[in-house]
């Protein structure tokens, strides 16, 4: 885990990224989708560095998706240390957030306070 990379604007987690030998994160504005990103161009425009600093209960672009939304809501909820702290603890368990590409041991849930769980506790 390349801890420093953090967590996307979206939510999505660049210190866990597979693409982030090439990629130095959301931050460094080298990721290959932020041209289309609609959370990266809208939390610009509102001056905040992410989306779970936004007081807006939104489910615009990415967040229309249950990672980044329920990673989002976990560090609206507990703060960004912690939701690192917890990926960090979770990836020595075994858990792996990009196994085949783009989806890993985060991606099979349909619900958002489950993950959340998932992501706090390292059980399913
Ligand atoms: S590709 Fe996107 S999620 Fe991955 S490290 Fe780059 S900015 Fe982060
Ligand atoms: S309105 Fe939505 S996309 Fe814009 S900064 Fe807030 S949470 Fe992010």
């Amino acid at each position: 885990m390349k801890r420093e990379l953090g967590i996307a604007r979206c939510g999505l987690a660049c210190c866990l990224c597979s693409e982030n030998d090439r990629c130095g994160g959301c931050g460094s504005g080298e990721c290959p989708d932020k041209n289309w990103c609609e959370n990266r161009k809208c939390s610009i425009e509102k001056n905040i560095p992410h989306c779970y600093g936004c007081g807006e209960d939104c489910r615009k672009g990415m967040l229309s998706k249950i990672k980044p939304y329920a990673f989002s809501q976990f560090a609206k909820r507990y703060g960004k240390e912690a939701l690192l702290d917890c990926l960090e603890q979770n990836e020595k368990n075994g858990i792996v957030y990009h196994r085949e590409g783009i989806t890993g041991d985060y991606d099979d849930f349909d619900d958002a306070e489950k993950l959340i769980d998932f992501i706090r506790t390292g059980k399913r």
